[in-house]
């Protein structure tokens, strides 16, 4: 799995988890390596103080040459359980005293011995001529050879090895509470950003529900807040800008798709949509249901006498008188041309005929202004048709409220025609 697909409060806890651990190694080896040092100057400072002490009490024994108390002497360093052996070499190289901690691995001492024999041997003249010591720390043992000076002259050397175990308890020590402590903060690092991880997903979840629902309900009047004054406030803002302009484009386009431009009314396909749910709802509740068709009488000759954009005007005035004679919940509609529909839900026979003769004798009384000051008068002739539908189908009222109107026309225009006088 990459680590590119992991999800962001993932790829948070890990990022923050591993630069910690990056973090925390690092120091952890710098201050391991600076404690390391430390203890090691410190072990090695605490070797010397005991050389210094014991060549000083040992000068005379060797400047005499007294054997036994050298041995003596030698022998009370057994009183630290650190020091493994202690040699004195006299100037010739050879071996004065000696003394070997009784616990301490013969083996390995007789080796260790050897290798730091054959270092002083080396070098003989820094530690004869410039009186100057050797030490060393290896990683069993380590050593610390130095001159023995009696009035100005270098009387031989004393060779004291001691082992590591003290630096290597200390050393271990400092790991141990090193690695613990690292450990421990990184736990509470870890802990932290599994906590503080919200403060940048919550607000990304957040619109990522919110992107849900719309996507499942459609509603776009939703908008996103956060209280974050971040880059997020900047995305919560355009995330509702570009919401708000697709909320102004859906209702713009469903008024396109719903409405006539000229007249502002229900287009075609709207009313047809509105007359299939008005008639199923009548059919279930078996009540009356009225439909009236208004169609322009010779609207052809306005066109023709006063031009295309004064018929217009003529549709627009027509249009606002039914809308404004129609009752509260009837539909009008422009269905093409100068033909318009009604739909009057909840209503019989008598009232269809009446809101028709209503809107009719509106139409016959409107005087129309035009913009030369002329003024114009027009009628409509209406088919009415109410009843309690028997069936959802669409054609036959349509049909009937058509045959209603021809019938209006037939019978010589400006009135309105109810479809029982003239069946079939
Ligand atoms: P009738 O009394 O028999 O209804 O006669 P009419 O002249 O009104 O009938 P006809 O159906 O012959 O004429 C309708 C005219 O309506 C024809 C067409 O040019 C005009 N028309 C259709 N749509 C529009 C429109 O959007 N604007 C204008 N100005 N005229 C339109
Ligand atoms: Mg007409
Ligand atoms: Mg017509």
């Amino acid at each position: 799995m990459k680590f590119s697909n992991f999800s962001i409060r993932t790829k948070l806890i890990v990022l923050l988890g591993a630069t910690s651990a990056m973090a925390l190694l690092i120091s952890a080896v710098m201050s391991l390596s600076l404690t390391f040092v430390t203890q090691r100057n410190e072990s090695m400072r605490h070797l010397q103080q005991i050389s210094d002490i014991a060549r000083e009490n040992l000068t005379a024994a060797l400047a005499f040459r007294d054997g036994a108390s050298a041995a003596r002497m030698l022998g009370s360093l057994s009183t630290n359980p650190r020091i493994l052996a202690a040699i004195i070499h006299d100037d010739e190289a050879q071996q004065f005293s000696a003394y070997v901690a009784p616990k301490a691995n013969q083996k390995a001492l007789a080796l260790q011995l050897a290798e730091v024999s054959q270092l002083a041997k080396q070098q003989h003249q820094q530690l004869f001529e410039q009186r100057l010591g050797l030490e060393s720390i290896e990683f069993d043992y380590m050593y610390a050879v130095s001159p023995i000076v009696f009035e100005g002259k270098t009387l031989g050397t004393l060779t004291l090895l001691s082992d590591n175990q003290a630096l290597k308890e200390r050393v271990s020590y400092f790991v141990v509470m090193q690695v613990l402590i690292s450990l421990l903060t990184l736990f509470i690092i870890v802990l932290i950003s599994i906590r503080q991880q919200k403060i940048f997903t919550a607000p990304i979840f957040h619109i990522i529900d919110v992107m849900r629902n719309i996507a499942q309900t459609k509603n776009y009047t939703v908008s996103v807040e956060t209280i974050q004054n971040d880059e997020f406030k900047v995305l919560y803002r355009h995330f509702n800008d570009m919401i708000a302009e697709i909320r102004e484009r859906d209702a713009l386009l469903s008024r396109l798709a719903t409405t006539d431009p000229l007249t502002v009314l229900a287009n075609r396909r709207h009313a047809m949509e509105v007359l299939q749910t008005l008639v199923t709802r009548a059919l279930r509740k078996q009540e009356f249901f009225g439909l009236i068709m208004f169609d322009i009488d010779y609207f052809k000759r306005i066109n023709d006498q006063f031009g295309h954009p004064v018929g217009d005007v003529v549709l627009k005035e027509v249009a606002a008188i039914l809308m404004h004679a129609a009752r509260e919940y009837d539909l009008v509609a422009r269905m093409g041309g100068e033909e318009f529909l009604v739909m009057c839900d909840h209503s019989d026979v008598e009232t269809t005929h009446l809101i028709a003769e209503r809107m009719r004798l509106a139409i016959e009384a409107k005087v129309i202004t035009l913009d030369t000051g002329k003024t114009l008068r027009i009628t409509a002739s209406a088919g009415v048709y109410a009843v309690v539908p028997v069936s959802d189908d669409l054609d036959a009222p349509l049909r009937c409220v058509d045959a209603a109107l021809y019938h209006a026309k037939e019978s010589g225009r400006n009135q309105v025609s109810m479809w029982e006088n003239h069946e079939k």
